[in-house]
């Protein structure tokens, strides 16, 4: 068995963004059936263990991100998870370390399995988006078919009898506000602040597609809301949070079109040896 010995990369510092995630329409984010034992529903949205509420999942929403930035790169699919396919950079590991690699849009943002690269990590990490306690109130007092959700019936069409079978589809009801949703940004070289336009760019595509199931009957739409950035330098982790460089947005397309200055920014905020 051969040995890799993997560069340690050096953390300059981390961008986070945080957000608010509205439910432009009703929201559908799968957990597993049968959770409930008795009169378990078929398909049931994922929720919070303790609490009951639904939840995003930081795994959906950034597989999600993944898939669109894979999709508006054109970049192929060459790789299976259970059953979703994905683009890995594979390179050649006995050769030249990180060919295409570094050149790729998603793979550096999005990560690749461990064994591909001897040094490639993961520069986004995308945490669990709760429902806002606003939220969970309003919920509550609206009495939703289930707890925190409501039951959207929808005609399944049989195909061998053609007839339509009921079937019933739970949802975060439209209006319903996930925060907050942190996605953290790690700088591991200069390259990344152009790499940040990955992130940027994926938040804007998403809400043009949706997130979750049933998408392309309407469920799943959502919206970024007061996005804040905070560039955390690795001298400023000694710092009071408060005094950290923040910069806020109202939406993602205010965001988009401010990314040239935000990248520049970065760079001013966030300094990486050798690279002044
Ligand atoms: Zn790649």
């Amino acid at each position: 068995m051969s040995t890799v010995h993997a560069r340690q990369a050096t953390i300059y510092g981390r961008v986070v963004l945080t957000a608010e995630i509205h439910a432009v329409t009703g929201l559908r984010i799968g957990g597993a059936a049968g959770g409930l034992a008795i009169g378990a529903l078929d398909n049931p949205v994922v929720r919070d263990i303790l609490t009951g509420q639904p939840y995003i999942p930081g795994s959906s929403l950034k597989g999600k991100l993944r898939s669109l930035s894979e999709r508006i790169a054109g970049l192929e699919t060459n790789w299976r998870i259970n059953n979703v396919y994905l683009h890995i950079c594979t390179g050649d590991r006995g050769r030249q370390a990180n060919a295409g690699y570094d050149d790729c849009p998603v793979c550096p943002v999005f990560g690749v399995p461990g064994d591909q690269y001897p040094s490639a990590p993961t520069r986004l990490v995308v945490r669990d988006v709760p429902l806002t306690e606003e939220s969970v109130e309003r919920l509550r007092r609206a009495r939703t078919d289930l707890p925190f959700t409501e039951i959207k019936w929808e005609a399944a069409i049989d195909r061998v009898t053609s007839a339509a079978v009921p079937r019933q589809v739970e949802r975060v009801p439209a209006g319903a506000v996930f925060a907050p949703a942190e996605l953290v940004f790690t700088i591991y070289d200069s390259r990344d602040f152009d790499r940040f336009r990955t992130l940027a760019r994926a938040l804007q595509l998403l809400e043009d597609d949706y997130l979750g199931s049933y998408g392309s009957r309407g469920s799943g739409k959502v919206a970024f809301r007061d996005l804040v950035l905070t560039a955390k330098s690795r001298a400023s982790y000694d710092k009071p949070e408060a005094e950290l460089p923040r910069r806020a947005f109202a939406s993602c397309g205010e965001l988009l079109r401010e990314i040239d200055d935000i990248v520049n920014w970065l760079r001013q905020q966030i300094p990486v040896k050798g690279s002044e």
